[in-house]
């Protein structure tokens, strides 16, 4: 699980927690909120295990997955979670800088990472197989105009590797599925500048409010699990109608 300290992450560390999975709670820098998410599953009774790693870099990467191997066992699942996305503007005022940092966590990280699952989990590496699940965004195909061009176009990027490493691996005992959630209640809104934007977007979806969590968490679940055993390479929107 990366990005498991906070937001969507923290809440889909605790359901898989609670489905059985010894879960590697994945975090940048905000200990405390990581070590939080790991005691709460450890009081209720799972196995979990903090690790700090920046998913944009390669050493930190394969430290991680070496890690899960040594403290947690074999690989099953993946959700590749963490992402970022940095204050409102237009692309007229996007830098090279800020791209090479959205695009480093959003699909840089997720690719490394899926390559590291695909290493442990493929069948013609003698694994039994896997699923990885891809946290994306309505934005990829909605664009964020005005707001974030960048992380729309990052997502974007995310649910094509979905789409082909699906069909690479399909073969391998590996499933590939995305969710694309829409306006959810966390606090990467604040790093956008607009920390009330789900209260002021909300009303405005059709389904009158925005998302929780927890409500992403259960479709990552879902896809994680056999119940989707016969899906790969697709989505599920979270999004409220959006
Ligand atoms: P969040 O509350 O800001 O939490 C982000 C988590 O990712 C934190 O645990 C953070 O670690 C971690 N993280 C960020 N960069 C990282 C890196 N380079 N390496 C490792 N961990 C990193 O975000 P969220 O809203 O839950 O978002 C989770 C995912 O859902 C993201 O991919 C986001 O794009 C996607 N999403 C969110 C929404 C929404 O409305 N919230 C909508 C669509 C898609 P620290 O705690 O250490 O900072």
């Amino acid at each position: 699980m990366t990005g498991g300290g906070r937001g969507i992450g923290a809440a889909t560390a605790m359901l898989a927690a609670e489905r059985g999975y010894a879960v590697c709670v994945n975090y940048k820098k905000n200990q405390a909120a990581a070590e939080a998410v790991v005691a709460a599953i450890r009081a209720a009774g799972g196995n979990a295990l903090g690790v700090a790693a920046d998913i944009a870099l390669e050493p930190d990467v394969v430290r991680l997955f070496e890690t899960v191997d040594a403290r947690l066992g074999p690989l099953t699942a993946l959700v590749n979670n963490a992402g970022i996305l940095e204050r409102q503007t237009r692309v007229e005022h996007i830098d090279a800088a800020r791209i090479d940092r959205v695009f480093g966590t959003n699909v840089r990280g997720a690719f490394m990472c899926a390559r590291e699952a695909v290493r442990r989990m493929s069948t013609t590496h003698g694994a039994a197989g896997g699923a990885i699940v891809n946290v994306s965004s309505r934005a990829a195909q909605l664009g964020a105009p005005g707001e974030y061009v960048d992380y729309a176009a990052s997502k974007a990027a995310l649910d094509a590797l979905t789409i082909g490493l699906a069909r690479e691996v399909a073969g391998e005992g590996i499933r590939v599925n995305g969710v694309r959630a829409g306006i959810i209640y966390t606090e990467i809104h604040a790093d956008g500048g607009e920390p009330g934007r789900v209260d002021r977007l909300g009303p405005t979806l059709p389904m009158q409010r925005g998302g929780a969590a927890i409500e992403v968490a259960r479709a990552i679940l879902w896809l994680l699990s056999d119940e989707a055993s016969y899906s790969t390479g697709t989505f599920i929107d979270v999004a409220g109608g959006r």
